[in-house]
């Protein structure tokens, strides 16, 4: 610990602070957004370290960690309604200061203190290692104010620790307080001192995306405001407003955010639009029998859908399309066909999909749809491997095979394909836009056709998507039941597993879906089971004894999961109980109920995939909601839109307009678009708005020349660090 300390790990940030500061502590050095939190007056390398633990290195970072609550020191909460868990305020005198040496470290010192309301009630307050400046500070029988976490302490009664203690009146302090999250080992008191030094030395020096006149214009506060006002709130600030995320900052942060996104978006579809593509325009040799041998008629989202795919794919511009659609709305049929037409040009056509089994359905039903046609078909999965990949890989590049089916694996270093006319990816949200990219990588002027069933409704399809085109399967075959949707509480798990049983017994399968892997603590044997392993444990030993069950999730190494799933394919398992994993997509006619246990943890929209998995086949299919006893009205009501709704569109509408598009955007972030400040859109208003602005700005300066674009060029460029250039493709 001692070398640690005496060697930082971040000799550079020394180096660089002594060169200007000549070796002396550089507290006065003139702090830029990108100095690290180092030169920060009061962070030695250690507080440097747990600031750069919490993702906070630079002044920038630090300006950017917006607090993640408010505190209101005006609000008084009475001791006799405390409960553990929350952050309250409270007022009274002090009694019974005592300090003392802690047992086992000499230099700490235990203080306690008991807080007297007015009502006689009483709190303890608690600090190991008494923060410097309260030192002296804890006046007995003085009147106090009091912020902290309550919690319940190891007699059972309710303390506070290390509570901030302040003049009652408040008149010393800003009556609404910022609560950050916290790096290791600093106060909420410490961590505002740094943020204000930031706030004060750097934050000027923010710079918008939003030019200057568009800003003003619109009355959106600068973002120097922005950061002021949400670490530093004014005393008449609207305190609902900002504990939801709705200010003038929150809403300055989001809309400058949203302005590069939008910007960019429109530059990048700009550009993919000169980008030249293979121009696949052969006769129909094989598309013309492919959709005559069909064992039904196409619907005419699908015929709309290969229209504009067959256009792209004649003009000398790259395709960059999205087919979105429901489960089971047709999607493979429409990347066969355009396969086949890129075959029928004279290229080559790669499918990748998320998994192994997924790319093997694929082959599988290319092989028996299209035997007709004599189109040799290969398959690059992980498991292809030695002589065999060798001699694939040799073929793929020579153009002798037409079309290849694969995981990742398509996308490897070493994967040459001698004319690739079409690249589609199968549930592209299941890959990141590292993959999407490097696909197109596989061939220059290949065009790309990308699939989802997410369900995303069209306000921000519209604007997450713009840099694509868009094709909506809307309609589903004709003759499909919907399947039955309804909730159980958790205490009718038994009528579940009778479902289930009866099921069975008719040589049906089944899915549970649970939200946990294991459960943690002990208990199990009081609640129903929430975890993956506790409740196949609990159906082989009970309910479905006798039952093949076998499990998947996401700790299981790849192989096994793959084994898991073809198992269940296969019929060798009855049930297969599951983390969401299951969620992408096999085709298991056989499987007509999926038992979704903790319904309401999930979004409708993932409930809507995961119930995608049954009612595949000719037989009537079940869904059976579980909802968790602790479960909420709110979420109730949430969950019965799935009972009402059957079309994925509707479900999207419907979760836009209950949880907003703030929500929705943040629950896609997940390594796909470089918002932070994403969960703060609160209407698709703001969405448009940012779209409207960038399209204005852009159409003045489209290659953001003038000197007003220079924070939007910025800006710009940042997105392209994200990553945001790879998104091209999805
Ligand atoms: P998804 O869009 O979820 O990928 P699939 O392409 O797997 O859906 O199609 C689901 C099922 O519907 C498949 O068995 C497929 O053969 C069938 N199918 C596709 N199009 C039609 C259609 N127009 N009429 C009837 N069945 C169809
Ligand atoms: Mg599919």
């Amino acid at each position: 610990m001692d070398r640690a300390d005496r060697h930082p790990t971040t000799p550079s940030l020394r180096r660089g602070a002594s060169h200007t500061q000549g070796g002396e502590r550089p507290s006065s050095a003139p702090l830029k957004l990108i100095s690290p939190l180092a030169e920060l007056p009061g962070v030695g390398p250690k507080r440097a370290q747990s600031l750069a633990a919490r993702g906070l290195s630079t002044v920038e970072d630090l300006l950017f960690h917006l607090p993640a609550r408010y505190q209101d020191w005006r609000e008084r909460v009475p001791l006799a309604a405390l409960r553990p868990g929350i952050v309250a305020v409270v007022e009274g005198t002090l009694q019974r200061v005592r300090e003392r040496p802690m047992r086992g470290a000499r230099w700490r010192r235990l203080v306690t203190a008991t807080l007297v309301d007015d009502s006689g009630e009483r709190l303890r307050l608690v600090w190991f290692n008494l923060p410097a400046y309260m030192s002296g500070r804890l006046p007995q029988g003085g009147r106090v104010a009091a912020l902290g976490r309550v919690v319940e302490g190891a007699d059972g009664q309710l303390e506070m620790a290390h509570p901030e203690l302040a003049a009652p009146d408040s008149a010393n302090g800003d009556p609404i307080r910022p609560i950050y999250r916290l790096p290791a080992g600093m106060n909420q008191r410490l961590f505002a001192k740094f943020v204000a030094h930031a706030l004060e030395a750097a934050a000027g020096a923010v710079r918008g995306a939003i030019p200057e006149e568009l800003r003003i214009a619109r009355s959106i506060a600068r973002p120097s405001e922005a950061l002021e006002y949400l670490h530093r709130p004014p005393a008449d600030a609207d305190l609902a407003k900002l504990r939801s995320g709705r200010s003038p900052g929150h809403v300055a942060l989001a809309l400058d955010e949203l302005f590069a996104f939008e910007l960019a978006m429109c530059i990048e579809r700009e550009r993919m639009a000169r980008r030249p593509g293979l121009e696949l325009c052969g006769p129909s040799t094989l598309t013309g029998p492919f959709v005559k041998d069909l064992p039904f008629r196409l619907t005419r989202a699908q015929l709309r859908a290969l229209d504009e795919i067959g256009d792209d794919l004649e003009s000398s511009r790259q395709m960059n399309r999205i087919l979105i659609g429901d489960v089971g709305s047709g999607k493979t049929a429409v990347a066969f066909w355009a396969a086949l037409r890129a075959i029928e040009s004279g290229a080559q056509a790669a499918i990748m999909a998320p998994t192994e089994i997924l790319a093997e359905q694929h082959h599988r039903n290319f092989s028996r749809m299209c035997a007709r046609l004599g189109v040799m078909a290969a398959l690059l999965t992980g498991n292809v491997t030695g002589n065999d990949r060798q001699r694939l890989l040799r073929a793929l590049s020579r153009g002798e095979i037409p079309i290849v089916f694969g995981t990742q694996a398509l996308i490897q270093e070493n994967v040459r394909l001698a004319r690739l006319g079409l690249a589609v990816v199968d549930e592209q949200h299941r890959f990141g836009v590292f993959d999407r990219a490097r696909l197109k990588s596989l061939g220059p002027g290949a065009n790309v056709l990308m699939m989802t069933a997410t369900p995303i409704p069209r306000s921000l399809a519209m604007t997450l998507l713009a840099n694509l085109d868009v094709s909506i399967l809307d309609e589903l075959p004709p003759g499909r039941t919907p399947v039955a949707t309804a909730l159980f509480e958790e205490c009718d798990l038994a009528a579940v597993h009778r479902i289930v049983r009866e099921e069975i017994a008719r040589g049906r399968r089944a899915y549970y879906v649970l939200p946990l892997i294991e459960e943690d603590s002990g208990d199990e044997a009081e609640e129903e089971p929430k975890s993956v392993s506790a409740m196949a444990a609990r159906l082989r030993e009970g309910e479905l004894r006798g039952a093949r069950i076998g499990v998947l999730h996401g700790r299981m190494r790849p192989a096994e999961k793959e084994r898991a799933m073809r198992e269940f394919r296969d019929g060798a398992l009855d049930v297969l109980v599951s983390t969401t994993v299951v969620e992408v997509g096999v085709d298991v006619p056989e499987a007509t109920v999926i038992v979704i246990v903790a319904a309401e943890r999930y979004g409708l929209a993932q409930l809507h995939q995961l119930r995608g998995r049954v009612g595949r086949g000719r037989d009537a299919s079940r869904c059976c909601l579980v909802v968790s006893a602790g479960a909420d009205s709110p979420a109730r009501q949430r969950l019965e839109v799935l009972v009402r709704c059957a079309s994925g569109a509707e479900i999207a509408e419907e979760d836009l307009r209950m949880r907003g598009p703030g929500d929705l955007l943040g629950a896609r972030q997940t390594g796909a678009l470089p918002l932070r400040f994403a969960r703060f859109i609160n209407d698709v208003e703001m969405i448009a708005a940012a779209r409207e602005m960038a399209e204005t700005w852009l159409a003045r300066d489209a290659a953001l020349e003038l000197p007003a674009s220079a924070g939007a060029r910025a800006a710009f460029k940042r997105m392209l660090e994200y990553g945001f250039s790879l998104a091209d493709v999805g």
